[in-house]
């Protein structure tokens, strides 16, 4: 049924970059044949999942959403197709944890390049579009697996979110999308952006089926430094649980200059559902989250400079025709393979990191960002939830935006602050905007931050007031 949906409407959203039919269908089979002998199930059997193409797939091309990682076209073959992308010889260990809980992996969706963008504008490919409007963007990175939850191509999506990939997204399409505490789920087989952000989490089309899969996914691997030993809680029990007198924070540098009319409206009427559950609103300060653009975007980009810099048309992929010198090689590889989001970010990292400049951006940043992780310290110690909005527009139409990288920056102002102080983050609906003046009704994300490793704690109060 996904694969006749994918074939019936993808051609319209653009969501998966390729699709693994067959291999989706053998998967499938093997569930069938495991149920038949009487054998144990895993908690996704059956289950039909998009994988962002960020992640590593061993029976699937991937391209990270750029020409980069496409092998070169021979005579007569598009310059431009995804099936030839980088096929790497692993699979990412999410991925191989949905294996092994029986889910059926449809393809490999869409994205902007390398994961750098919020509205899918990015991808070396095409956009894919929102659901609800096709005339307007889905959010971004992970606006594939977005869009293929919120259209009913899959069941559950993968993404990854460094500064809100998958919270702004979920937002734009009426889904819901968690970036977990930093380190909860492996980032090994996530082709990497910024490593000291880079997250993997779940889509799903309620809190209940995005919680089994975080359950799924999440936990300690011996293949990735940075992931946290602590034990894997129970997140989808825990949306049963009772949120009566549960306190929520409130700050109110998210309800600034910038944020709709529409939206603030609806992310009201939110905090009010949550009090009319029994828990209670109190105002908070996050004092520094006019800092965490500026802050998000002299890291990122200096660690991406840095992660970017193995693309060099050896290792990997596309290699340019022609050069005469190892120098020439990288140069021309990297200019013809690399977008112009990519490339902008590869100059700016790289200057940010400069000798000379390291202390006045790169230093200066570092210690932004620890005060911005200690505005949630200190907003925890009174409270046990942050509420927010996740983006500050509904899904704005497809173009507005590409000539200006500031204001497609500045979509992630609400979502970059809890990327840079490591914390767990979810996107859950609210009411969509009325439809008005021939634009039609959106949807709008609720944002629940919690402190370090409280993903359960989010989901049993997503999922009381979803
Ligand atoms: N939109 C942000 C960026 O362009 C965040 C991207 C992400 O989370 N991967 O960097």
């Amino acid at each position: 049924a996904s694969l006749d949906r994918i074939t019936r409407r993808d051609g319209a959203l653009g969501a998966f970059l390729t699709v693994q039919a067959e291999e989706a269908l053998a998967a499938a089979r093997a569930v069938d044949q495991k149920r038949a002998r009487g054998e144990a199930l895993g908690p996704l059997a059956g289950v039909p999942i998009g994988i962002k193409d960020a992640l590593c797939t061993r029976d699937a091309p991937t391209t990270a959403g750029s020409r980069i990682l496409l092998r070169p076209a021979s005579k007569g073959e598009a310059t431009l197709d995804p099936r030839r992308g980088f096929r790497p010889p692993y699979d990412a260990t999410v991925v191989a944890r949905l294996r092994a809980a029986d889910a059926v992996l449809v393809g490999k969706t869409n994205l902007d390049e390398f994961a750098m963008g919020s509205s899918n504008e990015n991808s070396a490919f095409f956009p894919a579009r929102n659901p609800w409007d096709p005339s307007r963007i889905p959010g971004g990175s992970s606006g594939g697996s977005a869009v293929c939850v919120a259209a009913g191509l899959a069941l559950g999506a993968l993404g990854s979110d460094t500064g809100g990939s998958i919270r702004q997204p979920a937002a734009l399409t009426g889904t819901v999308g968690i970036k977990p505490t930093y380190g909860r789920v492996s980032r090994y087989g996530l082709i990497a952006f910024a490593s000291s952000l880079d997250q993997v989490g779940p889509f799903a089309a309620d809190v209940r089926s995005a919680a089994r899969l975080l359950g799924v996914i999440a936990g300690r691997d011996p293949h990735d430094a940075t992931s946290l030993g602590a034990p894997v809680a129970a997140y989808e029990e825990a949306c049963g649980r009772d949120v009566r007198g549960m306190r929520i924070g409130v700050p109110e540098e998210y309800f600034a200059e910038g944020i709709a009319p529409t939206v603030e409206k609806s992310v009201r009427e939110a905090l009010a559902g949550l009090a009319s559950l029994g828990c209670e609103l109190r105002p908070v300060r996050l004092p520094h989250t006019r800092y965490a653009v500026a802050t998000y975007y002299v890291l990122a980009t200096a660690e991406a400079s840095s992660n970017l810099a193995r693309y060099d048309g050896v290792r990997f992929g596309a290699r340019a025709e022609g050069a005469e010198s190892l120098g020439a090689l990288y140069a021309k590889t990297r200019g013809e393979g690399f977008g112009r989001e990519v490339a902008r970010r590869i100059v700016l990292g790289t200057y940010v990191l400069s000798s000379g400049y390291y202390d006045a951006y790169y230093l200066r940043a570092q210690r932004v960002r620890t005060l911005i992780r200690r505005d949630f310290e200190e907003a925890f110690r009174e409270v046990d939830v942050i509420a927010a909005p996740v983006s500050p527009t509904v899904a704005f139409p497809l173009g507005e935006r590409v000539d200006d990288p500031l204001a497609m920056y500045l979509a992630d102002i609400y979502t970059l602050p809890a990327s840079l102080a490591g914390v767990p983050a979810l996107s859950v609906p609210c009411a969509p905007t009325p439809a008005a003046n021939g634009v039609p009704s959106l949807p709008v994300g609720l944002q629940l931050v919690g402190p370090p490793l409280e993903e359960a704690r989010l989901c049993a109060l997503a999922a009381a007031w979803e």
